[in-house]
């Protein structure tokens, strides 16, 4: 197995052997949680090139390095990681591979496809590996509702929860809990939002209380379908943004985070080629 850059991390990434897990917060053994979940999909160099070909580069900064490797997190139990690997990680990993496969291939692209998926499933899978990327339990308002209903599949999910994606055809992997950011990108009149951020190959997602962000496809659109019910959902392929978008601070941006942010990653490559 390979050595993984969580390493460099690692006590913010786990708790003890026994304790409480982050999602049914039982006293138990804590299994390891892999963020994003084995089974997604990688890339060679040259399928990055295919990649970025579908795309418009000019506003991207190909120089930005890049990284597959695993990240993980012990701090969920063996039964809520069985379930999420059972329930939820198929739709997700499956959504990743489809994507990914189209993005790699030689095909003429329009600026938009539609991918079929089970958008339930996938928003459970989404906030299911959120609330394990957590070294410490905490009471955020965010996490007690995605407690209360990720495994219950009668239940609906809250409407304070959105969850928006685009294209990420990068290789870097980015997970960040808990953060403010202005809610409208250059206005610092216009108040901020509660941010949270999984960005892996080939989509990247941000969960948030905000009905809007940046003009991104929100994917809670869907959060009154059933989890059997299928759906082609829209990806757009040329609302491009950088690898380092939107937590990247600058002129229009600026963050602030509380303690999670010690659990958050920025996976950077070791022995990979730059794009
Ligand atoms: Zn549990």
């Amino acid at each position: 197995m390979k050595k993984e850059n969580t390493q460099l991390y690692s006590t913010k990434f786990k708790r003890g052997k026994v304790s409480r897990c982050n999602i049914c917060k039982k006293r138990k053994h804590l299994s390891w949680d892999h963020v994003p979940p084995k089974g997604g999909i990688y890339l060679s160099a040259v399928e990055q090139e295919t990649v970025f070909s579908h795309m418009t580069v000019t506003k991207i900064n190909r120089k930005y390095s890049i990284s597959q490797n695993g990240v993980k997190y012990r701090t969920i139990c063996k039964e809520c990681n069985e379930k999420i690997g059972s329930k939820f990680d198929p739709v997700l990993n499956g959504f990743a591979r489809g994507i990914g496969n189209i993005l790699k291939s030689n095909l003429i692209l329009p600026s938009i496809i539609y991918y079929k998926t089970k958008p339930n499933l996938l928003i459970r899978a989404i906030l299911a590996h959120l609330l394990a990327a957590k070294a410490d339990i905490d009471k955020v308002t965010t996490d007690e509702q995605i407690r209360n209903f990720i495994f219950d599949e009668n239940a609906s999910i809250p409407d304070e929860i959105n969850i928006f994606y685009w294209v990420h055809p990068y290789t870097n992997t980015v997970i960040i809990r808990d953060i403010a950011m202005l809610a409208i990108r250059g206005k610092f009149g216009g108040g901020v939002g509660f941010f949270n951020i999984f960005k892996y190959f080939p989509i990247a997602y941000l969960v948030c209380n905000l009905k809007e962000y940046e003009g991104l496809n929100e994917l809670t659109l869907y959060r009154n379908s059933k989890p059997q019910d299928i759906i082609d959902v829209p990806i757009n392929l040329k609302n491009i943004r950088g690898p380092e978008w939107p937590e990247c601070v600058g002129n229009e941006n600026m963050i602030m985070g509380g303690q999670s942010i010690q659990s958050s990653v920025s996976a950077i490559p070791k022995n990979k080629k730059k794009i």
